[in-house]
């Protein structure tokens, strides 16, 4: 396969080291985890990327997660293009905030009030401050690996970048800030059942990405969401799923819904904004009237509810809660037809690795070992991961530069996309073992 050229984005990257830190907007978009430099892409459509340099790429990523319908469907851009001329911000109630609060709440099994906000740090930051303000207590757990955005308080043991640059905490975050926030291993309920009782009735919520996608692929063991569920109901602890990731991707209700497990709180983000930047937080009705101007939690936003995010949003609810019945299943089998490919190339070729699968989520860990949580994900040999990486991208597959993420299935793949990807796989497989 011949090598890419990428001129163009290298030179580019040089004059955005000098301006912006990194050179990167999101540190997640760096490659310094597999060697080279970022890709500066142009214009995509369908399950394509295209670069600076006009390379192609099949795209594994789908802006981390919202492309759920791979690039630019024309329906969205005809939405975006019918809100336009009404003009692009009124810091004003409008129309659209109220059908997207309904479609929410409709599809969204647990919540009854919402809010907009525009992104899901903005959405998990909020969701703890009303938890806090509901239950009086100060404390939050969380798990070790996942990542609830860049608010100080989830900077503890945190994946996706901050894993990947290795700084899992931040410098910046105080230590008061970080005494509130207890961290635990992922799948270990005993362990959260230790840390309540350590901390009797100081814990105001546990926060959990339901499926995580932030240290790589990592799903809940059976009966670890109930568990979570009946303990909170026990202590009086608010119950936060942030399907940030998971929300209108696993099923049309999210991981909730999938795994019929209901938490008291739900942060979404990604999918929601249908590209553009939005977030939402929600839940039951008592918690949320705790939220100003009902109630005394303070959270605002100059842009919440922007007109032509909420266009964009509202046009992909809508397609996905009226398309449910055989878009899921649809998106589910061609994900389905990509792991188990995966899992045939690797027997070919006589290689153990973990492939972990929620969905339309899925990665490979270059470790023979289950991974069920942080300490298993990191027994990934992450050299071999960066040559994977950039063997893919040399064959024309833009997979997300770090071991500690998931891949997003989009719609836009066919069978002819994923024949392609999985002939890639198994060229990068074979070719990293040479
Ligand atoms: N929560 C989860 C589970 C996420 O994966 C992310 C981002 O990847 C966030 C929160 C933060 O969302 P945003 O990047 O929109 O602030």
């Amino acid at each position: 396969m011949q090598k890419h050229t990428i001129s163009t984005s290298d030179s580019l990257f040089q004059r955005a080291q000098e301006l912006l830190p990194g050179g990167v907007n999101s540190p997640v978009r760096a490659f310094k985890a597999v060697g080279g430099h970022p890709i500066f892409m142009k214009s995509a459509k369908g399950a394509y990327l295209t670069d600076e340099d006009n390379n192609r790429y099949v795209d594994m990523i789908n802006s981390w997660g919202p492309m759920i319908l791979g690039h630019a469907p024309d329906f969205i851009e005809e939405a975006i293009r019918e809100a336009l001329p009404n003009s692009f911000s009124f810091g004003a109630p409008t129309r659209r905030e109220v059908e997207m609060a309904e479609l929410i709440i409709d599809m969204v099994p647990s919540v009854e009030k919402v809010r907009m906000v525009n992104s899901g740090t903005e959405a998990t930051m909020s969701a703890i401050r009303v938890a806090r303000g509901f239950t009086g207590r100060d404390k939050i757990i969380k798990f070790e690996g996942c990542y609830h955005g860049h608010g100080d308080s989830f900077l503890i043991s945190a994946g996706s970048g901050a894993i990947t640059l290795g700084v899992p905490d931040s410098p910046g975050v105080t230590k008061g800030v970080a005494q509130d926030t207890i961290t635990v291993a992922f799948n270990d309920l005993e362990a959260v059942k230790t840390a309540v009782d350590l901390a009797k009735n100081q814990v105001a919520a546990i926060i959990i990405e339901p499926v995580v996608g932030n240290m790589g692929l990592v799903p809940p063991a059976e009966g670890f969401l109930q568990g979570l569920r009946d303990l909170c109901t026990k202590e009086g602890i608010v119950l936060i799923f942030d399907e940030v990731m998971t929300g209108f991707r696993l099923s049309r209700g999210g991981a909730q819904e999938l795994f019929g497990v209901m938490p008291d709180m739900t942060t979404m983000g990604k999918i929601i904004g249908g590209g553009m930047p939005v977030g939402a937080y929600g839940g039951r009705r008592e918690i949320m009237d705790f939220v100003a101007p009902a109630g005394p939690v303070y959270q605002a936003g100059t842009l919440s509810g922007n007109p032509i995010a909420m266009a964009a949003g509202l046009a992909m609810l809508r397609h996905l809660n009226e398309n449910a019945a055989t878009l899921y299943p649809e998106l589910n089998r061609i994900s389905d037809k990509m792991v188990n490919g995966m899992k045939a190339n690797l027997q070919e070729l006589g290689l153990n690795y973990t492939i972990n699968q929620v969905g339309s989520m899925f990665s490979i860990f270059f470790t023979p070992q289950p991974v069920t949580d942080f300490t298993s994900a990191k027994t990934s040999d992450l050299t071999l991961f960066g040559k994977y990486f950039n063997s893919m991208l040399q064959k024309g597959i833009y997979l997300a530069p770090s071991q500690y993420e998931t891949l997003f299935v989009s719609t836009a793949i066919s069978d002819a996309v994923a024949d392609e990807y999985l002939a890639a796989n198994r060229a990068a497989l074979a070719e990293i073992h040479h």
